[in-house]
């Protein structure tokens, strides 16, 4: 076997970049472990800043033939992928799990089909993308009337897309699928501490057909490459994904170029659980927010419940919370994995134990479990000010507030400096709405979570985000928008 393969699960993985079309080989490596056991997967490749301009490079070169290839056929080839991606969808789903730790069983069920779905859904969008055309009748002077204006989405050139270990594969190619249907090109640069299915899907990106350099995968340290990734002058634009202290150093460095950048960060969001709420429901909602061990970026990490039902809803949600079966991924009955790393576990537990020594109580958990295992934790008597309540976590671990009336429920869900989403759950219909109208979020769910229709706007306000992706929004961003205005026939320019 090569010396750059390494088998995970049963699955040959390449360790190397993925450049033009090539496999490339770095001279150092980095070591990649599995959260599961602690086993080692593999030594991977570590880009320095030549492999990065390389990607940059062969993106470059590779754009004019992508972007002039039909739509039809780029859309053709998309659906190839996605077909590939759906006949792998065991080997991607056991090996993100052995990467990332999250469950087996939301990877075979949820998370890999929807990375088909991903591909399919923009083939399909980029068929549907109408260019838009109409005629001049409110020009800034009488001269200007029956010109045709005809806007059209271009291509924009090399895209950077960065992304985190949390979901992998799903947001590298909510990423991917957009630009490349958009006629760009794309170097990705996957997150260090789960880089295997990236390089699965240059494989499989390759089979369906995608012509070198179109996709081109570089893994190492964000630190050590991303500046060169993020500050090239090639670069047309940069779409992240991942923590507030990297975007703001991302937006510094791509700031030369004035290259433009979608962010998709953190959130703190809440859950607000009103008295004439279907309880049970608010209980599952709320309980599902331990999925992935909590490390899901629009994660309802406050709970904010209105006080005649807070005892009955902390009853009802400890007793559901402490059946949830804490263990291996791999077994389709465990509901809460490992944590991602020893410094993600190390940061949970520092955060729970600054609140529990400031005077939070552990409803349940507040405490690690065996290796690298948070228990689920629920914290209460916790003040709006304190940082349990500010700042994200991102592991296995809720607070739990009451509020009087639905003006402070407002005031305590907008009160950090987040606005990635916010779960409402309300017998109300019109208490719904009105409360949904006042939240400061990307995206509110009333008596729901988690659902998601790609052609909806996705993103954060304030510390969560800038820019919007999804359906239209995404090909916004991609694409250079251009608008043509062609004057009548016979039109005399009198200016
Ligand atoms: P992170 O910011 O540490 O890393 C994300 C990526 O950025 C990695 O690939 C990393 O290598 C790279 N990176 C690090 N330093 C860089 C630099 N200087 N230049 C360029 N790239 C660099 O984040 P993380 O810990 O991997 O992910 C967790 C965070 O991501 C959480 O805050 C979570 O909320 C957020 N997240 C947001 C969404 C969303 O859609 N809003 C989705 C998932 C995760």
């Amino acid at each position: 076997m090569s010396a750059h393969l390494t088998t995970v699960a049963g699955v040959n993985v390449d360790t190397r970049h993925w450049i033009g079309g090539e496999r490339v080989a770095s001279a150092e490596t980095f070591t990649d472990v599995s959260p599961v056991d602690g086993s080692t997967l593999g030594e991977i490749s570590r880009a320095t800043g030549r492999e990065a301009a390389a990607a940059v490079a062969a993106a470059k070169a590779a754009f004019p033939g992508w972007a002039a290839t039909p739509r039809a056929e780029r859309a053709r080839i998309l659906r190839a992928v996605a077909d590939g991606v759906e006949k792998r969808l065991e080997e991607l789903a056991v090996v993100e799990t052995a990467d990332n730790g999250a469950l087996l069983r939301s990877h075979r069920r949820g998370v890999i089909p929807r990375v088909a779905h991903n591909f399919r859904f923009f083939a399909d969008w980029l068929l549907e993308l109408e260019h838009q055309d109409f005629t001049t009748h409110r020009g800034g002077s009488a001269a200007d009337r029956g010109h045709t204006n005809h806007v059209s989405w271009d291509p924009a050139g090399p895209c950077v897309l960065i992304t985190p270990w949390n979901a992998p594969l799903m947001l590298a190619t909510w990423k991917v699928a957009p630009a490349l249907a958009a006629g760009n090109t794309v170097v990705l640069k996957p997150a260090e501490w789960s880089p295997l299915t990236a390089s699965l899907l240059a494989d499989i990106a390759a089979e369906a057909g995608l012509p070198a350099g179109v996709l081109n995968v570089v893994q190492g340290y964000g630190s050590e490459i991303g500046d060169a990734l993020t500050s090239h002058p090639d670069v047309r634009r940069i779409s992240f994904t991942g923590s507030v202290p990297t975007a703001r150093h991302i937006a510094a460095s791509a700031a030369a170029n004035l290259t433009p950048l979608s962010l998709e960060l953190g959130g703190k969001s809440p859950l607000l659980v009103f008295a004439d709420a279907d309880l049970g429901l608010a209980v599952d909602l709320a309980v599902e927010q331990y999925d992935n061990a909590g490390q899901v970026c629009l994660a309802a990490t406050r709970i904010l419940v209105e006080e005649p039902v807070a005892e009955e809803f902390t009853r009802r949600f400890v007793e559901k919370a402490s059946r949830l079966i804490q263990g291996d991924p791999r077994d389709e009955a465990t509901d809460i994995g490992p944590t991602i790393h020893p410094r993600q576990l190390e940061k949970i537990d520092g955060f729970v134990r600054r609140a529990l020594a400031s005077g939070a109580r552990a409803v349940i958990g507040g405490h690690r479990g065996e290796g690298q295992y948070y228990a689920p934790t629920l914290l209460t008597g916790v003040a709006q000010d304190s940082e349990i309540v500010q700042e994200e976590v991102f592991g296995p671990v809720l607070t739990l507030q009451t509020f009087a009336d639905e003006d402070e429920a407002v005031r305590l869900a907008n009160d950090t400096r987040f606005g990635l989403a916010a779960t409402v759950a309300t017998g109300d219909p019109g208490r719904a709405e009105r409360v949904a109208a006042q939240l400061v979020a990307g995206t509110v769910w009333v008596n729901c979570f988690f659902v998601r229709d790609l052609r909806a706007p996705f993103g954060g306000s304030r510390d969560s985000g800038v820019g919007r992706e999804g359906g239209t929004w995404s090909f916004d961003f991609y694409c250079d928008i251009k608008n043509t205005v062609t004057a009548p026939k016979g039109w005399e320019n009198h200016g």
